[in-house]
This record gives C-alpha cells, structure tokens and sequence, in this order.
C-alpha cells in the first residue's frame, strides 16, 4: 500500500483563498483586518518567518505593521509597545515573534497581549479556553493539523489519536483540539514506554518531537493518517535538506495518508495566522465565525 500524501501548500493556499474572500466582505463594510509582527533582536530565521508572514498578509488584502526592536530593547519598551496595539483598532492581530532575547519573560510578554488579539493562541486566557472547549484564539501549528486532519478524514469522532510531543505550543493544544473532535486521545513524550507500540494505536498519528526521522513506519498502524509536525535541518551526503519527524519512505508504504515535509503542515502555520486574524477582525466587528476557518 502507498499512502495519499496530503498537500499541505496546496491546501494552505486554498485557507489563503477564503481568508482573502473574508477579507473582501470585511472590506466592503469599512474594515480592513490588521495583524501586528513584534520582532525583537536580528535572529536569521526569525527575520525569514516574519518577512514571509508581511508578504503573505499583503497579499490576501489585509494590513501588515511590523515593529523591528533591538535585541537590547528593554522588556518594559516592549510591554508599552503591546499596550499601544493592544488600544489601537486598527490592529486585529499580535504576534511576538519567538524566541525573545534572554533578558525577556516570554510568559510575561504573551500574557500583556489582548487575548482577543492574540493570534498565535498562546495566552493563558486561549489556553484556557481552549482546554475548556470554549471559543478561544488557537494555535496555528496544530489548527492546521487539524484543518488536514477533517479535509483528509471527515468525522474524526471515536478515532484513536496519538500525539507525540507535549509542547504548549504544538503538542498540548493538538491533543485538545483532537479531544474536541471526540478522538480518544493519548499524548506521548520523551519518558513513554514503548513508543512504538502505543503510536501503533493511532488511527491519526501526530509527530512534533523535533528528531529527524524518529517514527519509521514500524510506529504506524496500516491505513493510519500521520500528521509529520518536525521542522529539521540535516546534512546528508554533503547536502543541507530540511525533513520531518517522521521517516518519510518506510512510513509512506504502510500509511493510509501523510503529509510530506517540506511542504505539509509547514505552509499551514502562516495560512493559519492569517485565519486567526480574519477570525479575530469578525469577533471584534461583531460579526460570525468565518466559516470553516476555526477549530
Ligand atoms: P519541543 O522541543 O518543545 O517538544 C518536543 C516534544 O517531543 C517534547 O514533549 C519531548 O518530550 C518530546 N520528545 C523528545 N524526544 C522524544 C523521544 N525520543 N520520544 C518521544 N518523545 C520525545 O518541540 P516543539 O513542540 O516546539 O516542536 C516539535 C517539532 O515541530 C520540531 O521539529 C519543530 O521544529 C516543529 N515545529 C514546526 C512548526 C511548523 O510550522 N510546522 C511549528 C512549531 C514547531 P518531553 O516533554 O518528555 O521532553
């Protein structure tokens, strides 16, 4: 058997699609959706993220305001710089571009932000809304995952998920958003027993470990979907490639459906920031849900 193997760019673009039609209605009423990008300090591969997620926001119609700070910015420049976005209305979405430098608290820098405004989903006030099942800003990583996940499967309800990794920006939300789907869910990390047998459970199987190539496919059940999360740059044969957590080949033969990397969950993570904020414009407009945009 060869799995599907899900799209995700092409997928991203067709999210980018309906943003910029809800862009477009959003318009026509006087309001243009706004999304704000804080970079603090010259990190290459955060200029890179932040760049592409002006570009992107430009082009499905909305307004990009990108605030470059010094790496020696005070923490308290900062925080008045959040509360200025936080009051302008013109501004939908925040987005602090992580990592901070070290003299900064991440928590205390997220946790100023409106959570109404707050895009990537990860104030404490999303969280916990979240983790309740109640409307919340969610992040964008595993909203795409799993805006896959239903395009790929339908239903999920009753599913056997398995989700390794338990970040609080990736793997803990997943695992809540796979829960809301009425998936029976298992969260896996560094200390499980028996990695492989309990991944062999999954009927969706998601990887977010940050080790290249860790899941072969003696980790997946026959037919299961696996969602590969892992951003990881290696060298192999004296060339510099980008691949997944997932061992792409040996899990394709026994695979139902996965995505590829590059090129799978990836472009959904911007596709999804611009989801968020057109979401964000609609609830600060009064108006409903976009449809098919939120988790
Ligand atoms: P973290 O390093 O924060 O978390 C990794 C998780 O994997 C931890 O919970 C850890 O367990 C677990 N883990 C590590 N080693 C093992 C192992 N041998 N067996 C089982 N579990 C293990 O990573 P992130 O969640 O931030 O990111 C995960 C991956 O996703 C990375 O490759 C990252 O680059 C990528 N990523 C991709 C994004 C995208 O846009 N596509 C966005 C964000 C991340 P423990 O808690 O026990 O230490």
């Amino acid at each position: 058997m060869t799995a599907t193997i899900i799209d995700g760019k092409a997928f991203a673009a067709k999210v980018r699609g309906q943003v910029a039609g809800y862009v477009a209605g959003l318009k026509e009423r006087g309001v243009i959706p706004g999304l704000a990008v804080v970079l603090v300090g010259e990190d290459p591969a955060s200029q890179v993220y932040v760049r592409n997620k002006g570009k992107q926001t430009v082009e499905v119609g909305m307004n990009s305001y990108e605030h470059k700070l010094p790496v020696e910015t005070p923490e308290a420049d900062l925080l008045a710089l959040i509360g200025r976005l936080n009051a302008d209305p013109a501004v939908h979405g925040i987005l602090v571009q992580l990592p901070l430098p070290g003299h900064m608290n991440a928590d205390l820098v997220i946790n100023a932000i409106d959570p109404a405004k707050d895009v990537d989903g990860f104030h404490i006030s999303n969280v916990g809304l979240l983790g309740t099942g109640q409307k919340a800003m969610v992040p964008c990583t595993p909203l795409g995952c799993l805006m896959m996940a239903r395009d790929h499967l339908g239903s999920l309800s009753g599913l056997n998920a398995v989700v390794v990794g338990r970040s609080n920006i990736v793997g803990k939300p997943m695992a809540q958003l796979l829960l809301g789907e009425s998936c029976t869910v298992t969260i896996a990390h560094s200390r499980t027993k028996d990695l492989p047998e309990v991944c062999r459970r999954a009927d969706i199987l998601v990887a977010a470990v940050g080790r290249p190539e860790m899941v072969t496919g003696d980790f997946v059940k026959p037919g299961a979907t696996v969602i590969d999360v892992g951003i990881n740059r290696i060298e192999r044969d004296g060339k510099r490639m980008l691949v997944g957590d997932v061992h792409f080949e040996s899990a394709l033969a026994v695979a139902g459906a996965i995505t590829p990397v590059p090129g799978g969950v990836g472009p959904m993570t911007i596709a999804c920031l611009l989801a968020n904020t057109v979401t964000a414009c609609h609830r600060a407009t009064g108006l409903p849900e976009p449809e098919g945009l939120t988790a």
